[in-house]
């Protein structure tokens, strides 16, 4: 067997590990005789599971007591729509900052339920930049405020995050979620899919602050209620059982590592070492303002497009995949979360190194 690095912005990578334990424990869970994936929701075994996974989860961000947490399916998309639903609590209006293709998406669905106001967007210079605190204009009067905190396309990430005074922070975390320590307390609701740094898609995560749960419209679809999952723990139906439980490896895996503070340092020390070889070389650049540059997702350019395909060719040959680029920046994404080694990103500034030499 021949594990390759791999590059791909989600599903991603998740840590050998996690996979080798849930390998382990695929026929029989911890003596009950059946794998997780055939156990029912409602039975011990998973309960167990269900439970763990949220108290590691709640010890992992330090989330306060006052906040649900939620095992969700229908992915970060399906957010878009429960945001408006739930949070918009008889007001017209909310605030979604334009920072990429998700914050997009974010609006677009928001429009169909109220008034969207964009307090600032990065779209004039094709989302290389994160606007600052100084640079938006908030609507006091807004249900609540949307962020995108890593841009995963984009390669931007917030380094800050915004004050919104009395309007709910709402964030999609989906793509730098447990890579860094945050304070929860200051947001109304954070959301995640979980197919980078949580565990395989079909899982989707939500931490709500409890007032903010039970103000559905009331034509709200029971499934698109937070409040029906906050009030059946997340087990109104059968959640994504395996998923669950694969969460709750990689929940002890970064509780091992030594939780998010030690995440952040791994995170910093292996996105530092592509920037520098990035930014020392002339044959490759980065796009993206150097100050709003994400830990998580790192596209960047050869400065001869034509040699594209050759360098994802050879580097495939070397064990380093899915680094092509999204369609709309063109060029590299390398995308580093948690689970990738650093010595999948030394491998990496190995390889463009070599490529430049022989290519420059
Ligand atoms: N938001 C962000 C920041 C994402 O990166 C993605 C997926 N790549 C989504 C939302 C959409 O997530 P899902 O596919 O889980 O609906």
């Amino acid at each position: 067997m021949s594990r390759v690095f791999n590059f791909s912005a989600g599903p991603a990578a998740l840590p050998e590990d996690v996979l080798r334990k849930a390998g382990n424990e695929i026929l029989d869970w911890h003596g009950s005789g059946m794998s997780v994936m055939e156990m029912s929701h409602r039975g011990k075994e998973f309960t167990a599971i269900i439970e763990k996974a949220e108290a590691d989860l709640r010890e992992l961000l330090q989330i306060p007591d006052d906040y649900s947490v939620l095992f969700l399916q229908g992915g970060a998309s399906s957010q878009f729509a429960m945001v408006p639903l739930n949070l918009l609590r008889g007001k017209g209006k909310a605030d979604y900052i334009n920072t990429g293709s998700w914050s997009k998406k974010a609006i677009a669905e928001g429009k169909r339920y109220c008034e969207v106001n964009v307090p600032a967007s990065a779209a004039d210079e094709n989302f290389t930049w994160i606007p600052k605190q100084d640079q938006l204009d908030l609507d006091p009067g807004a249900a609540y405020c949307h962020i995108t905190s890593n841009n995963t396309i984009f390669g931007t990430e917030y380094h800050y995050f915004p004050e919104t005074g009395d309007v709910p922070l709402v964030a999609d975390m989906s793509s730098d979620i447990l890579s860094r320590p945050i304070d929860v307390s200051k947001f109304g609701l954070i959301y995640a899919g979980a197919q980078k740094n949580i565990g395989p898609s079909g899982l989707t995560i939500a931490i709500v602050r409890n007032d903010l749960v039970g103000h559905a419209v009331d034509w709200c679809p029971t499934m698109f209620d937070y409040k029906t999952h906050v009030d059946a723990k997340s087990l109104y139906n059968t959640p994504p059982t395996y998923g669950v439980y694969i969460a709750g490896l990689v929940f002890e895996w970064l509780k091992e590592q030594g939780g998010l503070k030690a995440m952040e340092e791994f995170n910093r020390r292996k996105a530092g070492k592509l920037y520098s070889a990035i930014d020392g070389s002339d044959f490759y650049a980065s796009p993206v303002e150097p100050e709003d540059r994400s830990l998580m997702n790192v596209p960047f350019t050869l400065s001869n497009p034509d040699l594209d395909a050759s360098f994802l060719e050879e580097a495939g040959e070397r064990g380093l995949v899915a680094l092509k680029g999204h369609r709309s920046v063109g060029g590299m994404r390398a995308s580093i979360y948690n689970a990738m080694p650093e010595s999948g990103v030394d491998a990496l500034i190995d390889f463009m190194r070599d490529f430049e030499q022989r290519n420059a």
